[in-house]
């Protein structure tokens, strides 16, 4: 995208607006540029955004510009490609810590269709959402990683409040596949007593309240791959025991027998590594939360075999 053609949009679009507003070409050419250069967003879509704006903006409607621009108001479920401009209605359904000072807030938004997780950028300059509330979001930009979808907000966002409920509704995911991976922080952990907090201990301390005594609990962060994409699975204390057939109290007798706390992990991944899975849960962020499992058996792929009957 050349910058002459950025202004020739910039241009039209002032045509378009120039009776409704005081604005010049060169602001308008300087946000179709912060559009195209800084997000990357294609030139139609960052043209479609800028004329949602300043429709915003100037009170008027999207038929007022015959056949001109509008997003498209999506339900979260239907949110299936990346780099798209919509418009979505949601309810705030958890804000998590951002980990990055480039975001301002990060999170999961939820509809009558399932959730999906939402980035707030910090120079969008936007206000700050309230987990609970439900807003008209219009111009988010949708994006994809792993083949999961989320949507970040940005500077030409616009966010209304509405005084009004969602009923968000379940969107699990099944997967079947094996389970690769078990990464640390797995087997017997001890948790933050401290109410609403149940952070997991680092050597016995909670990174918001220090030293504390932690109470034991069980979960596994392990990785599925389902032969197409990978995902990061938790299964809490429920799931743990009956994917491992360890309950809480025998793997704290482990522990004590070998002072030692990471003969429950060690155990735990002879049991389940590289065996397959049918895990169902919902989906938090990049996480399936398990809450239900299934041992598969291997799928009949004869090299794994062949692999296996020379390894006994
Ligand atoms: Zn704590």
């Amino acid at each position: 995208m050349t910058e002459s053609d950025l202004r020739t949009q910039a241009t039209e679009i002032h045509e378009q607006f120039s009776d409704q507003l005081e604005v010049t070409v060169e602001e308008i050419e300087e946000r179709l540029e912060t559009l195209v250069n800084e997000y990357k967003v294609p030139t139609n879509e960052a043209r479609r955004s800028v004329i949602n704006t300043y429709l915003d903006e100037a009170g008027m409607d999207r038929d007022d510009l015959g056949g001109g621009g509008g997003n498209e108001h999506v339900d979260i479920a239907e949110i299936d490609s990346p780099e798209e401009w919509v418009d979505i209605t949601a309810k705030v359904v958890d804000l998590w810590d951002a980990t990055s000072d480039a975001v301002a807030q990060v999170g999961l938004l939820g509809d009558e269709t399932g959730t999906i997780k939402f980035t707030k950028w910090s120079k969008s300059d936007l206000p700050s959402l309230e987990e609970g509330a439900v807003y008209n979001l219009r111009n988010v930009v949708t994006d994809e990683y792993q083949g999961r979808f989320s949507v970040k907000l940005n500077r030409t966002t616009t966010i209304e409040e509405l005084d009004e409920d969602i009923e968000v509704g379940e969107d699990d995911v099944e997967i079947e596949g094996a389970l690769v991976d078990i990464q640390s922080d797995s087997g017997l952990i001890k948790r933050c007593p401290e109410e609403d907090c149940t952070r997991v201990l680092q050597n016995g301390r909670c990174s918001e309240h220090g030293e504390v005594e932690g109470e034991f609990d069980l979960r596994i962060k392990a990785v599925v791959d389902d032969g197409a994409d990978v995902y990061e699975v938790i299964f809490d204390k429920e799931t743990t025991e009956e994917l491992t057939g360890i309950d809480l109290e025998e793997a704290q007798e482990m522990a004590m027998d070998a002072l030692d706390t990471s003969v429950v992990a060690d155990e735990m991944t002879d049991k389940i590594l590289g065996q397959y899975y049918s895990v169902t849960g919902p989906t938090f962020g990049r996480y399936v939360l398990a809450n239900e499992v299934e041992q598969l058996r291997e799928p009949a792929d004869p090299e794994a075999v062949l692999i296996k009957a020379r390894s006994i």
